[in-house]
Protein backbone atom coordinates (compact mmCIF):
# COMPACT_ATOMS: atom_id res chain seq x y z
CA UNK A 1 0.00 0.00 0.00
CA UNK A 2 2.19 2.71 1.38
CA UNK A 3 4.26 1.30 -1.81
CA UNK A 4 1.58 1.70 -4.46
CA UNK A 5 1.33 5.17 -2.98
CA UNK A 6 5.10 5.97 -3.79
CA UNK A 7 5.05 4.63 -7.11
CA UNK A 8 1.81 6.90 -7.94
CA UNK A 9 3.83 9.95 -6.10
CA UNK A 10 7.16 9.33 -8.12
CA UNK A 11 5.29 8.95 -12.01
CA UNK A 12 3.56 12.32 -11.13
CA UNK A 13 7.11 13.79 -10.04
CA UNK A 14 8.51 12.11 -13.31
CA UNK A 15 5.89 13.53 -15.55
CA UNK A 16 5.71 16.67 -14.21
CA UNK A 17 9.61 16.95 -14.57
CA UNK A 18 9.31 15.72 -18.36
CA UNK A 19 6.94 18.16 -18.44
CA UNK A 20 8.46 21.05 -16.97
CA UNK A 21 11.74 20.36 -19.59
CA UNK A 22 9.14 20.14 -22.59
CA UNK A 23 7.82 23.33 -21.70
CA UNK A 24 11.12 25.07 -21.13
CA UNK A 25 12.91 23.42 -24.97
CA UNK A 26 9.79 24.18 -26.97
CA UNK A 27 7.73 27.24 -25.26
CA UNK A 28 10.49 29.21 -23.21
CA UNK A 29 11.55 31.71 -25.66
CA UNK A 30 7.97 32.10 -26.69
CA UNK A 31 6.36 32.87 -23.76
CA UNK A 32 8.51 36.29 -23.64
CA UNK A 33 5.11 38.08 -25.50
CA UNK A 34 3.29 38.27 -21.86
CA UNK A 35 3.41 41.57 -20.86
CA UNK A 36 3.17 43.00 -17.48
CA UNK A 37 -1.03 42.76 -17.46
CA UNK A 38 -2.39 41.50 -14.20
CA UNK A 39 -6.12 40.86 -13.87
CA UNK A 40 -8.76 40.36 -11.07
CA UNK A 41 -12.59 39.36 -10.53
CA UNK A 42 -13.36 39.84 -7.31
CA UNK A 43 -11.84 41.38 -4.16
CA UNK A 44 -13.87 39.99 -0.92
CA UNK A 45 -14.02 40.01 2.67
CA UNK A 46 -14.00 35.74 2.71
CA UNK A 47 -13.13 32.83 0.08
CA UNK A 48 -15.68 32.40 -2.02
CA UNK A 49 -16.40 29.26 -3.81
CA UNK A 50 -14.79 28.83 -7.09
CA UNK A 51 -11.49 30.69 -6.20
CA UNK A 52 -11.93 33.25 -8.96
CA UNK A 53 -11.71 36.34 -6.21
CA UNK A 54 -8.70 37.43 -4.16
CA UNK A 55 -9.04 38.27 -0.12
CA UNK A 56 -8.70 41.92 0.67
CA UNK A 57 -5.43 41.33 2.13
CA UNK A 58 -4.01 39.60 -0.80
CA UNK A 59 -5.10 42.52 -2.93
CA UNK A 60 -3.60 45.26 -0.79
CA UNK A 61 -0.13 43.20 -0.66
CA UNK A 62 -0.28 43.04 -4.18
CA UNK A 63 -0.65 46.80 -4.85
CA UNK A 64 2.24 47.04 -2.10
CA UNK A 65 4.39 45.12 -3.35
CA UNK A 66 3.97 46.83 -6.89
CA UNK A 67 4.63 50.25 -5.34
CA UNK A 68 7.74 49.47 -3.61
CA UNK A 69 8.59 48.05 -6.80
CA UNK A 70 8.45 51.61 -8.64
CA UNK A 71 5.43 49.95 -11.41
CA UNK A 72 2.96 52.52 -12.27
CA UNK A 73 -0.19 52.24 -13.89
CA UNK A 74 -0.48 54.00 -17.17
CA UNK A 75 -3.35 54.08 -19.97
CA UNK A 76 -3.55 50.99 -22.06
CA UNK A 77 -2.45 53.15 -25.10
CA UNK A 78 0.30 54.34 -23.23
CA UNK A 79 1.09 50.91 -22.35
CA UNK A 80 0.91 49.90 -26.03
CA UNK A 81 3.40 52.33 -27.28
CA UNK A 82 6.68 52.56 -25.07
CA UNK A 83 8.22 49.82 -23.77
CA UNK A 84 9.05 50.60 -19.74
CA UNK A 85 9.51 47.77 -18.04
CA UNK A 86 7.69 49.35 -15.00
CA UNK A 87 3.93 50.56 -16.44
CA UNK A 88 1.88 48.48 -15.50
CA UNK A 89 -2.00 47.22 -16.26
CA UNK A 90 -4.43 46.44 -13.96
CA UNK A 91 -7.69 45.10 -14.70
CA UNK A 92 -11.33 44.73 -13.02
CA UNK A 93 -12.98 42.00 -15.17
CA UNK A 94 -16.63 42.23 -14.82
CA UNK A 95 -16.34 45.29 -12.68
CA UNK A 96 -18.13 44.17 -9.73
CA UNK A 97 -19.29 46.21 -7.10
CA UNK A 98 -17.34 44.57 -4.77
CA UNK A 99 -13.89 46.14 -7.04
CA UNK A 100 -15.59 49.71 -5.94
CA UNK A 101 -16.08 48.91 -2.74
CA UNK A 102 -13.30 47.29 -1.55
CA UNK A 103 -10.15 47.56 -4.23
CA UNK A 104 -10.60 51.36 -5.40
CA UNK A 105 -9.92 52.55 -1.56
CA UNK A 106 -6.71 50.43 -1.82
CA UNK A 107 -5.74 51.86 -5.20
CA UNK A 108 -6.48 55.22 -4.10
CA UNK A 109 -3.80 54.59 -1.15
CA UNK A 110 -1.48 53.79 -3.91
CA UNK A 111 -2.17 56.38 -6.59
CA UNK A 112 -2.76 53.80 -8.83
CA UNK A 113 -5.12 53.69 -11.99
CA UNK A 114 -7.02 50.52 -13.29
CA UNK A 115 -9.15 49.10 -16.43
CA UNK A 116 -12.73 48.70 -15.61
CA UNK A 117 -14.08 45.64 -17.83
CA UNK A 118 -17.95 46.10 -17.51
CA UNK A 119 -20.75 43.50 -19.02
CA UNK A 120 -22.82 46.31 -20.14
CA UNK A 121 -26.00 44.54 -20.30
CA UNK A 122 -25.19 43.75 -17.04
CA UNK A 123 -24.42 46.92 -15.26
CA UNK A 124 -26.51 47.58 -11.97
CA UNK A 125 -27.64 43.99 -12.26
CA UNK A 126 -26.02 40.70 -10.62
CA UNK A 127 -24.39 37.71 -13.22
CA UNK A 128 -25.69 35.14 -14.17
CA UNK A 129 -23.56 32.70 -16.10
CA UNK A 130 -20.99 32.45 -13.12
CA UNK A 131 -22.94 29.14 -12.29
CA UNK A 132 -19.71 28.08 -10.16
CA UNK A 133 -20.09 30.75 -7.70
CA UNK A 134 -23.23 32.20 -7.23
CA UNK A 135 -24.56 35.84 -8.07
CA UNK A 136 -22.48 39.08 -7.76
CA UNK A 137 -23.65 42.59 -8.26
CA UNK A 138 -22.00 44.84 -11.04
CA UNK A 139 -21.06 48.61 -10.35
CA UNK A 140 -24.05 50.49 -11.27
CA UNK A 141 -23.19 53.93 -13.73
CA UNK A 142 -22.77 56.26 -11.55
CA UNK A 143 -19.94 53.79 -9.94
CA UNK A 144 -17.96 53.63 -13.22
CA UNK A 145 -18.70 57.55 -13.93
CA UNK A 146 -17.23 58.02 -10.64
CA UNK A 147 -13.93 55.67 -11.13
CA UNK A 148 -13.61 57.30 -14.58
CA UNK A 149 -13.49 60.78 -13.34
CA UNK A 150 -10.99 59.49 -11.09
CA UNK A 151 -8.62 58.42 -13.98
CA UNK A 152 -9.37 54.81 -14.54
CA UNK A 153 -10.62 53.42 -18.22
CA UNK A 154 -13.34 51.46 -19.74
CA UNK A 155 -13.46 48.54 -22.26
CA UNK A 156 -16.26 47.01 -23.74
CA UNK A 157 -16.63 42.93 -22.28
CA UNK A 158 -19.42 42.57 -24.31
CA UNK A 159 -23.18 42.73 -23.88
CA UNK A 160 -24.47 39.36 -21.89
CA UNK A 161 -20.84 37.20 -21.79
CA UNK A 162 -21.29 34.92 -24.05
CA UNK A 163 -18.71 32.55 -25.75
CA UNK A 164 -19.20 35.12 -28.94
CA UNK A 165 -17.26 32.29 -31.14
CA UNK A 166 -20.99 30.41 -31.17
CA UNK A 167 -22.36 33.45 -32.37
CA UNK A 168 -24.14 33.94 -35.82
CA UNK A 169 -23.03 37.70 -37.66
CA UNK A 170 -25.94 39.52 -36.51
CA UNK A 171 -25.60 38.67 -32.40
CA UNK A 172 -21.91 38.81 -32.75
CA UNK A 173 -22.51 42.17 -34.39
CA UNK A 174 -24.40 43.31 -31.36
CA UNK A 175 -22.37 42.35 -28.64
CA UNK A 176 -19.41 43.92 -29.85
CA UNK A 177 -21.00 46.88 -31.25
CA UNK A 178 -23.49 48.15 -29.29
CA UNK A 179 -21.60 47.18 -25.88
CA UNK A 180 -19.44 50.15 -27.41
CA UNK A 181 -22.03 52.57 -28.34
CA UNK A 182 -24.17 52.13 -25.14
CA UNK A 183 -20.85 52.72 -23.40
CA UNK A 184 -19.84 55.66 -24.74
CA UNK A 185 -23.14 57.37 -24.99
CA UNK A 186 -24.38 56.89 -21.06
CA UNK A 187 -20.45 57.31 -19.54
CA UNK A 188 -19.88 59.88 -22.49
CA UNK A 189 -16.02 58.59 -23.45
CA UNK A 190 -14.13 56.95 -25.80
CA UNK A 191 -14.19 52.95 -25.54
CA UNK A 192 -11.39 51.99 -27.72
CA UNK A 193 -10.46 48.36 -26.30
CA UNK A 194 -12.16 45.26 -26.21
CA UNK A 195 -12.15 42.25 -23.43
CA UNK A 196 -13.44 38.95 -24.81
CA UNK A 197 -15.64 37.38 -22.47
CA UNK A 198 -13.95 34.05 -21.03
CA UNK A 199 -10.69 35.26 -23.01
CA UNK A 200 -12.32 33.50 -26.07
CA UNK A 201 -11.96 34.45 -29.70
CA UNK A 202 -10.93 33.73 -33.07
CA UNK A 203 -10.37 35.13 -36.21
CA UNK A 204 -13.96 36.13 -37.27
CA UNK A 205 -14.65 37.23 -33.85
CA UNK A 206 -11.40 39.44 -34.18
CA UNK A 207 -11.83 40.76 -38.02
CA UNK A 208 -15.95 42.37 -35.86
CA UNK A 209 -14.24 44.08 -33.10
CA UNK A 210 -12.05 45.48 -35.61
CA UNK A 211 -14.87 46.70 -37.66
CA UNK A 212 -16.88 48.13 -35.13
CA UNK A 213 -13.93 50.76 -34.47
CA UNK A 214 -11.86 49.17 -31.71
CA UNK A 215 -8.13 49.54 -31.39
CA UNK A 216 -7.14 46.49 -29.78
CA UNK A 217 -8.52 43.58 -27.80
CA UNK A 218 -7.46 41.53 -24.50
CA UNK A 219 -8.18 38.28 -23.75
CA UNK A 220 -6.88 35.33 -20.82
CA UNK A 221 -3.80 33.41 -21.93
CA UNK A 222 -2.42 33.49 -25.39
CA UNK A 223 0.25 30.70 -26.85
CA UNK A 224 0.62 32.83 -29.88
CA UNK A 225 4.79 34.22 -30.11
CA UNK A 226 4.30 37.45 -31.45
CA UNK A 227 2.46 40.52 -30.47
CA UNK A 228 -1.23 40.75 -31.60
CA UNK A 229 -3.24 44.02 -30.65
CA UNK A 230 -6.18 42.07 -30.67
CA UNK A 231 -5.51 39.32 -28.44
CA UNK A 232 -3.38 40.74 -25.86
CA UNK A 233 -2.69 37.97 -23.00
CA UNK A 234 -3.19 39.44 -18.80
CA UNK A 235 -2.33 37.36 -16.38
CA UNK A 236 -4.93 36.49 -13.91
CA UNK A 237 -4.46 36.62 -10.15
CA UNK A 238 -6.56 33.83 -7.64
CA UNK A 239 -7.24 33.22 -4.16
CA UNK A 240 -4.25 30.70 -4.94
CA UNK A 241 -1.80 33.00 -5.60
CA UNK A 242 0.83 35.54 -3.97
CA UNK A 243 3.14 38.06 -4.10
CA UNK A 244 5.68 35.30 -4.89
CA UNK A 245 3.49 34.60 -8.02
CA UNK A 246 2.89 38.64 -9.00
CA UNK A 247 6.98 38.34 -8.91
CA UNK A 248 7.40 35.77 -11.35
CA UNK A 249 5.50 36.85 -13.33
CA UNK A 250 6.74 40.67 -13.32
CA UNK A 251 10.49 39.76 -13.99
CA UNK A 252 10.06 35.75 -15.24
CA UNK A 253 12.11 34.37 -12.94
CA UNK A 254 12.53 32.49 -11.12
CA UNK A 255 12.28 30.35 -14.35
CA UNK A 256 11.02 27.24 -12.43
CA UNK A 257 8.35 28.90 -11.23
CA UNK A 258 7.46 30.95 -14.53
CA UNK A 259 7.59 27.41 -16.06
CA UNK A 260 4.96 26.42 -13.82
CA UNK A 261 2.93 28.83 -13.91
CA UNK A 262 3.25 29.04 -18.11
CA UNK A 263 2.48 25.24 -18.18
CA UNK A 264 -0.59 26.14 -15.97
CA UNK A 265 -2.10 28.89 -18.42
CA UNK A 266 -1.23 26.35 -21.27
CA UNK A 267 -3.19 23.44 -19.80
CA UNK A 268 -6.29 25.52 -18.44
CA UNK A 269 -6.67 27.07 -22.02
CA UNK A 270 -5.95 23.75 -23.75
CA UNK A 271 -8.90 22.57 -21.78
CA UNK A 272 -10.86 25.60 -22.24
CA UNK A 273 -11.72 24.72 -25.58
CA UNK A 274 -14.18 22.00 -24.35
CA UNK A 275 -15.79 24.53 -21.68
CA UNK A 276 -16.22 28.44 -21.04
CA UNK A 277 -16.52 27.85 -17.74
CA UNK A 278 -13.35 27.06 -16.72
CA UNK A 279 -11.89 30.08 -18.67
CA UNK A 280 -13.99 32.31 -15.93
ZN1 LIG B 1 -15.74 38.14 -17.74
Amino acid sequence: MVLDIFLIFLLVFILYIYGWFFWYFKFYKKSVVSKNIISFHKISRFPEFGGTSNLIFQFENYMKFLKDEGFKTVTIDEFINHNDPKNILIFFDDAYENIYKYAYPIMKKYFFKGVLCPVVGYIGKKNVWDVKTGKFKHMEFGMLKEMIDDGFEIVSHSLTHKDLRKLNDENLFFEVEESKKILEKILKIKVDYFLYPYGLTNKRVKEFVKTAGYKGAFTSYTDKSEFDLYEIPRNTLYIIDSNLTLKTLLYKKPLFLLGHFDMKGRITNWFGRFSPIIRL
